[in-house]
């Protein structure tokens, strides 16, 4: 959340901390134009973290200006680089381990998000992607015409008593919700994967839908190739959260219209069989099984376009890893991507400024406003009204510009209300409205996708950046529960991920053109669980169990294997204790050194589970067709419904759900 207090905060000494910071993290020799420009952009960081996050490095900063004149010697911000990197070192030995980390991390993004730097690693990519932009217009216009066409047709999913022809929808400034309140027959929470298909698909049924979203709203001019300036607007808090629990998983979360949609890499996978019966299974669902949810993903993959990536936009990152995969046997799948001819300029996860990649933005949004839905950025739900067991409505409050908080509360009220807020936000939501599930499962069962990365350098140059985000996965280890992909990251994000700072840093960061970054995805066992705290807060804690540690160290094995195999020369590893791999035999040493859970890297992009469907209200929180049970008038169509991990990308099964959940509602209205 974007703070003006906070970034005054980060004048005078603080500022001369954290350049202080940037000394000792960055290369030796810095000039002091690029330190202060390191500054400036760790502010503007540090101003859309968490305000728990803000509060930490407030703290971290001023302990460490005045932890090393405690120990008798300056403040931090005079010492020289060498004192300041001595000091660094011993606090990274130390108790406040963590924060330090954090701390070079938000400098190390900041420094290799800056220009000059990007330019002087070989990362140029806004002419590319211009050319790409303007390539696609030219040789494409046929099929983007055509798509869009598609999008705004009347392809009703149940037929309906035509309602009377609505006006055209459009994207409404929250303010003209203040004042008495608004009424609809159905009011969405959340525009991204879940949200944006319900809208459309209620709005064609002939409903009156208003859809209000926390994020902003960019259109795809607006959209960059700045990774600061994108989790800055298009992510909840910087895209920098994390689960509690002795191993954290950072998280990142889209919020913006189109939510998650917007900044995700596009794939586009249905679920496999293999887990859609066990769903089934422990769920009571038979509709989940048995090819019974096949005409939900038709129907999404045809408003998405999905289809594997165009010839000549796949990128050498790609071709790598499936070299490694091919020398070793090993069953790759071409990836299935919800685009119009994407012509491969990799920043998916900035929001597409080519338009290319089909968010629920560019889709299923136009298609609702094309039948009349509204929509309302800005606009973060608070609670849900009840009366009784009967939900009415929704209260919030209309954001100030950059998600500023703000003391405007508005209230619609509907004859439905439908949850597509997200794994985390949605039971955070139903929890601070009072609501208790019977089952006692709101917020828990969350799964999260465990994953690692590793980055590897080849002799040969690589550009990882020219090419679609993500073209195929190595699937031989899909039954383990284990699916592994190359994925280009931007030098912030690979400087980040690297075990090191300084002139090491630098040194490995001039190869970046010989890079391959690469990921695992683990279907997890474990899970979490979900607790709102305060007005906005949400919680997530989750616990990291030993099968899924191994499987997580295994999985980053694995791909090491992949990539030495395709002839990469160093990989670097992302748990601590192990220096770069260079070849089989020292895999061999590598994977004989027990890894601990608290030894790994973590993250993910993918939260489900938190108000699973099932059909026994003792066991599910919500019925197959999303309806929250115990209520009237309530449903979820969001990651939240799934009853365990998917172990592929979630968002086309999150789709189909949604699909099938606007049907249930079209039939019971
Ligand atoms: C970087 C990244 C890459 C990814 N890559 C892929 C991929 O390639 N393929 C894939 O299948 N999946 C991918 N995912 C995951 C996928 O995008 C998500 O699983 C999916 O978008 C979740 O859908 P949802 O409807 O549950 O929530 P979201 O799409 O996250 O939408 C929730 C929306 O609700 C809004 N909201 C939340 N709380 C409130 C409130 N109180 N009031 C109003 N609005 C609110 C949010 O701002 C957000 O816009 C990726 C995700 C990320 C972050
Ligand atoms: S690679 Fe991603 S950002 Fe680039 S055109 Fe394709 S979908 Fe859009």
């Amino acid at each position: 959340m974007m703070d003006g207090g906070f970034r005054r905060g980060y004048e005078g000494r603080r500022r001369a901390t954290f350049a202080a910071l940037v000394r000792a993290v960055g290369p030796q020799g810095l000039t002091e134009e690029l330190v202060e420009a390191t500054v400036d952009e760790i502010v503007a960081i540090l101003a859309v973290l968490a305000p728990m996050t803000q509060r930490v490095v407030r703290g971290l900063t001023a302990t460490l200006e005045s932890g090393t004149r405690f120990f008798g010697g300056s403040p931090f911000s005079s010492l020289h680089r060498d004192e300041a990197r001595a000091a660094l070192a011993k606090w990274d030995r130390g108790p406040l381990r963590l924060g330090t980390r954090l701390l070079r991390d938000v400098v190390v993004v900041a420094h290799y998000d800056l220009p000059s730097v990007r330019e002087s690693v070989g990362y140029v990519p806004d002419p590319f992607i211009a050319a790409k932009k303007a390539e696609r217009l030219e040789r494409w216009s046929n099929d983007i015409a055509a798509h869009q066409a598609l999008l705004v047709a009347p392809a009703p999913l149940r037929l309906v008593e035509a309602g009377a022809k609505q006006p055209r929808g459009s994207v409404r400034p929250g303010h003209q919700l203040l004042g008495a309140p608004t009424e609809c027959d159905v009011v969405i929470v959340g525009s991204g994967a879940g949200g944006g298909v319900m809208a459309a698909e209620l709005a064609e049924a002939g409903l009156s839908v208003m859809v209000l979203e926390e994020g902003e709203y960019h259109a795809t001019e607006s959209f960059t190739s700045s990774t600061t300036g994108a989790l800055g607007s298009l992510y909840r808090e910087g895209g920098a959260m994390s689960t509690l629990g002795r191993t954290p998983v950072g998280y990142a979360e889209g919020r913006c219209v189109g939510g998650g949609t917007v900044v995700n890499g596009g794939m586009a996978f249905r679920a496999p069989d293999r887990v859609l019966k066990g769903w089934s299974g422990v769920s009571g669902d038979r509709g989940l099984s048995d090819g019974r949810l096949d005409d939900a993903y038709a129907r999404v993959e045809r408003f998405l376009s999905v289809g594997p990536p165009d010839p000549g936009s796949v990128g050498r990152d790609q071709d790598l890893l499936r070299l490694g995969a091919d020398r070793l046997g090993w069953r790759v799948v071409d990836d299935q991507r919800n685009h119009v001819h994407c012509g491969g300029c990799n920043v998916c996860t900035w929001g597409c400024p080519t338009g290319a990649k089909q968010s629920t933005l560019v889709s299923y949004l136009p298609r609702a406003m094309s039948f009349g839905a509204t929509i309302w950025p800005g606009c973060r739900v608070d609670r849900i009204l009840m009366k009784g067991k009967r939900a009415v409505g929704v209260q919030g409050r209309v954001l100030g510009r950059e998600n500023t908080e703000s003391k405007n509360t508005f209230e619609v009220r509907a004859k439905r209300v439908v949850l597509c807020a997200g794994a985390l936000q949605t039971p955070a939501m139903l929890q601070r409205s009072g609501i208790q599930s019977p089952s006692g499962q709101l917020g828990r069962n969350l799964a999260v996708h465990p994953g690692s990365a590793v980055v590897a350098m080849f002799d040969e140059p690589v550009n990882g950046w020219r090419g679609a985000h993500q073209s195929l996965q190595v699937r031989e280890f899909e039954d383990e529960g284990i699916v592994l992909a190359a994925v280009n990251l931007p030098p912030a994000l690979v400087a980040r991920a690297l075990p090191f700072d300084g002139e090491e840093l630098a040194k490995v960061m001039s190869g970046y053109n010989h890079m391959v970054t690469a990921g695992t995805l683990v279907e997890d066992t474990s899970t979490g669980r979900v607790r709102a705290v305060g007005a906005t807060g949400v919680v997530p804690t989750y616990r990291l169990n030993e099968r899924d540690a191994e499987r997580v160290t295994r999985s980053i094995f694995l791909l090491s294997e992949a990539l030495l195999t395709a002839g990469a020369h160093t990989v670097f590893l992302p748990f601590g204790g192990r220096g770069p791999l260079h070849d089989g035999d020292g895999l061999r040493q590598a994977r004989a050194i027990p890894v601990k859970a608290t030894d790994l890297a973590l993250a993910t992009v993918h939260l489900m589970g938190t108000a699973r469907i099932g059909t026994d209200p003792l066991w599910a929180v919500c019925d197959p067709s999303g309806s929250v049970y115990d209520t009237v008038g309530l449903s979820v169509a969001d990651a939240s419904l799934f009853p365990a991990a998917v172990g592929v990308n979630p968002m086309l099964t999150i789709m189909a759900l949604s699909t099938r959940a606007a049907g249930g509602i079209i039939d019971s209205w």
